[in-house]
């Protein structure tokens, strides 16, 4: 466990970090600099350079040096994995660091940040595992005359652009995949979140991963990211974010050189609550769906789908865990829901709470702006008297909002959750095996929980149905997205001459 450095306090001055190319750090020079302000104290905490595009292309070039010459693919796979074994070691031995610029720049509370830091380590024990058993396969039953081998191989260098709400978390979702496939890359983390990544940056190449297998370019996402995106040496692009910038990378691919891509994007995730489910750990669940992380998650459950029978009671019993919520300094120990990240998603929740009242849904609680002197802070806000037409019901909020649609038959609670253009993820409360299976077999979405929600681990991909993405992270299936197929035919024996 990591030890607390107690107390915790804003840092005097804010922390100054280069980018990362090639095995080192590349100070800032006469680059400008961003300032980040802390979204829960606004004071100054970090300084990041602004990558030129210049310095992508350095980047991607020392990417694919490394991968060119195979110092990393080349190795075995018990190579691999052993550096990533350093590497879980080392996130453990410097995790109060990494969660101390995880709150300070994403506004999250400490408390979580360093179980997302644990996390994060733990990822890199799995992967180091799967550096070692990734594999192909075999045909032996092709006749006398031939014998099939499928390999795997890296698909070469990776472009990672990772957004503000788990800037940890997400990174280390997909850096161990993908180097244990043998890949080496050059990541573009968000503009107001860039310090952890270049904390894992240093990290890696004290783990030994030799220089050029992981650069990081800092810089906002319409110069730098698209830059990444349009690149022509890059071989495939994982992106996480937004649906209209997912788009753009769709676009981009196409216009330049036909990329492979990941993309992970929005949700506009279903809590589907039947009348016989464990109505008190329901509730629980639906308060923790949509208020961690101040609903900043992609796979936050902001459509509560609710038995009408159980509907008003049940909507109590998730105000009452609401109202429970301690909200405030992320840097205080006990708090349960930090700061809004962006003062732009700030305004774009407060925007949805407003233009939905005007709609003709009725606000229960929360959608208050709390006054704490400083920084953003927005109380879960719930809606019923909602229609599914309504933008509230169908657009991503991406903050502490939840809206109530009841029903009355199990067809039509697998209808309205799949009345949505995503298919992230869902969650189904019952204690009734037969609809909580219907359900997790009918409704349309990439991840499910079961009594259960915002639970998983290395083991478990991660990814969406329809429009909220290509592809999956994580998992023996996350590293396999890195890899490509070779069929490899071989002939036994005299070859059997054309027209003989
Ligand atoms: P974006 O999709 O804009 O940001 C995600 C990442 O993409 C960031 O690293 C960003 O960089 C980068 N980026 C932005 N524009 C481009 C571009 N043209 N080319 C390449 N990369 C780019 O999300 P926002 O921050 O604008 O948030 C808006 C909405 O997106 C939210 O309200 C939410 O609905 C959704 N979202 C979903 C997430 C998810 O996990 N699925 C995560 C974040 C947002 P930079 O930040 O430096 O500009």
């Amino acid at each position: 466990m990591t030890q607390a450095l107690t107390p915790l306090s804003l840092p005097p001055v804010p922390r100054e970090f280069g980018f990362f190319v090639d095995g080192k750090v590349v100070p800032a020079g006469t680059r400008d600099l961003s300032e980040r302000r802390s979204p829960a104290h606004d004071v100054p905490v970090t300084r990041i350079p602004k990558c030129t595009t210049a310095d992508l292309d350095a980047a991607v070039a020392a990417a694919r040096r490394a991968f060119e010459d195979r110092r990393w693919s080349g190795l075995g796979g018990a190579a691999r994995g052993a550096v990533l074994l350093r590497a879980a070691a080392l996130i453990r031995a410097r995790a109060e660091e990494i969660a101390y610029f995880e709150t300070l720049e994403n506004g999250k509370p400490i408390a979580q940040a360093r179980g997302e830091v644990m996390g994060c380590a733990d990822m890199f024990d799995y992967a180091s595992g799967l550096a070692r058993s990734l594999h192909g396969d075999s045909f032996n039953n092709l006749g006398d005359g031939l014998f099939g081998l499928v390999t795997r191989e890296p698909v070469g260098v990776v472009g990672l652009i990772t957004p503000w709400n788990f800037p940890f978390l997400i990174l280390c979702e997909r850096v161990p995949y993908i180097l244990a496939s043998g890949c080496t890359l050059v990541v573009k983390p968000s503009e107001v979140t860039s310090a952890t990544t270049l904390l894992l940056a240093e990290i890696l190449t004290e783990a030994g991963l030799p220089d050029g297998c992981m650069n990081v370019v800092t810089g906002s996402g319409s110069s730098i990211g698209q830059a990444l995106i349009e690149h022509m040496d890059v071989d495939m692009l994982s992106f996480t974010g937004s649906t209209a910038v997912g788009r753009r990378c769709v676009e981009a691919a196409g216009r330049s050189n036909f990329k492979k891509l990941g993309l992970e994007l929005g949700g506009k995730n279903p809590q589907i609550v039947f009348a016989d489910a464990d109505l008190d750990d329901a509730a629980d669940g639906v308060a923790f769906g949509i208020a961690f992380n101040a609903g900043q998650c992609c796979v936050s459950g902001s459509r509560l789908i609710v038995e009408r029978s159980v509907a008003e009671a049940f909507a109590q019993r998730v105000q009452a865990k609401l109202a429970r919520l301690r909200i405030g300094d992320p840097l205080d120990e006990t708090t349960q829901v930090g700061a809004i990240t962006t003062a732009a998603q700030h305004d774009i929740i407060l925007g949805y709470i407003q233009s939905g009242q005007e709609d003709g849904a009725r606000l229960i609680c929360g959608g208050e702006v709390l006054d704490t002197g400083e920084g953003r802070f927005i109380t879960p806000a719930v809606f019923t008297d909602v229609t599914r037409d309504m933008d509230l019901a169908r657009d991503e909020v991406f903050g502490p909002v939840l809206v109530i649609l009841p029903f009355d038959t199990l067809d039509e609670a697998i209808e309205i959750a799949n009345d949505t253009v995503y298919g992230l993820a869902a969650s189904v409360w019952s204690k009734n095996i037969d609809t909580a299976l219907t359900v997790t077999r009918r409704v349309r979405a990439g991840r499910f929980w079961v009594n259960t929600t915002l639970a998983g681990g290395p083991e478990l991909p991660l990814g969406g149905f329809r429009q909220s993405g290509w592809g999956r992270e994580a998992g023996v299936y996350g590293v396999e997205e890195y890899t490509q197929i070779k069929s490899v035919h071989v002939e036994i024996g005299k070859r059997t001459h054309w027209g003989e």
